[in-house]
């Protein structure tokens, strides 16, 4: 037999979110925090364009797109570092930290890639269970070592959809040691309404420490052509630019990115309507009896327990799929109002 890392015994496969059919052929996808809405024209139209070269390497350092994600957030072309999602700029980030004896601190349960890319970076994860539904980040200050090289903050939380806000972030920051790098992963920062929360490029600037992690897979709704980033300090994005496999965000990835940034408005429109439906749903959750804790994400989360598989089995019989966590709770996507309204209904059903 050929011999593998032992890790790949004990490590648990990612679970990716499926589709579901009703028995009369309805299927709404609310597992993986997708955008419900088809891709813009202008972008279809530039990847559409762009594939005429894809005899082509894709540009190794992805220029445009550096320049213009530069562009818009005003910061340095040096600071930002791309991956093919941002899922793998934070791989790059524990491979970057990886050794044996590291640690990386994170909240628990929170982004479901945290423990796999620890596992395969070969650091040893230390997780800090939420205080209710959210960040404990007294616990996570308290879960410093020295052998910590890393904390995740996940903001908001992923399937909590909780956020933190200004004033307890920043003095977890100031208790960070200098020498630890803290990741703000804002894959929902375009969904954020509440002003507290605070957009982690205001806090990176005058902290080495400290960087920020993007996404164009969800409101940007580049999901299947997989494309994020890092920003932060130079020694940090140096990091990451020397850890990407060669060629990793591809050509029309790198197309679709740009097209989408200059379509920017239309797209933040639709965040727009997905924030209108999320408190629709939220409401009509409320109203139903449920307990949904407040959300700055696309997702609402139920903490359901023991019921978790049931009430995702209930909710597939509609044709809803949601994203269940066994023993623990379900998190469901916002999509259109439509399929909103077939969760509504299947969450109804299940209360009796
Ligand atoms: C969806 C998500 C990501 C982004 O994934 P991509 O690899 O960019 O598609 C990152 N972090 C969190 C917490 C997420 O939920």
């Amino acid at each position: 037999m050929p011999r593998f890392r032992h890790i790949l015994d004990t490590m648990p496969p990612y679970k990716p979110g499926k589709a579901v059919v009703s028995a009369d052929g309805r299927s709404y996808k609310l597992s993986s925090n997708e955008s419900p809405y088809d891709p813009l024209p202008s972008v279809v139209e530039a990847v559409a364009e762009g594939a005429r070269q894809i005899n082509r390497y894709p540009d190794p350092g992805a220029v445009k797109l550096t320049e213009a994600i530069a562009e818009r957030y005003d910061v340095p072309f040096e600071h930002i570092a791309l991956g093919a999602g941002s899922v793998t700029v934070a791989q790059q980030l524990f491979e970057s930290v990886g050794e044996p004896g590291v640690e990386v601190v994170y909240a628990w349960r929170s982004f479901e890639a945290y423990p796999l890319l620890a596992d395969l970076a070969g650091v040893t994860s230390v997780r800090v269970p939420l205080a209710g539904e959210d960040h404990d980040l007294d616990a996570m200050a308290e879960a410093i070592n020295d052998r910590t090289r890393m904390v995740f903050v996940c903001n908001p939380n992923n399937p909590t959809g909780t956020s933190i806000r200004r004033d307890a972030l920043v003095p977890f920051l100031d208790r960070v040691p200098e020498n630890v790098l803290v990741v703000l992963d804002e894959a929902y920062r375009e969904y954020v309404r509440d002003e507290d929360v605070p957009d982690g490029l205001t806090l990176y600037r005058d902290r080495p420490n400290v960087c920020v992690l993007r996404t164009f897979s969800k409101a940007y709704g580049l999901a299947g052509l997989r494309v994020g980033y890092l920003i932060g300090q130079e020694p940090v994005a140096a990091a990451i630019r020397k850890t990407i496999i060669p060629f990793a965000v591809n050509h029309l990835a790198q197309i679709a990115a740009v097209a989408s940034l200059k379509a920017e408005d239309e797209l933040l429109e639709r965040v727009e309507r997905v924030v209108k439906e999320r408190s629709r749903v939220r409401e009509a959750l409320i109203e139903q009896g449920w307990t949904v804790p407040p959300t700055e994400a696309n997702f609402v989360w139920l903490r359901l327990g023991e019921r978790t598989l049931d009430f995702a089995a209930a909710c597939a019989v509609e044709g809803v799929a949601v994203r269940p966590f066994a023993g623990e709770g379900a998190r469901v996507s916002i999509g259109d109002p439509e399929a909103n309204d077939a969760f509504l209904a299947a969450a109804k059903e299940f209360r009796g």
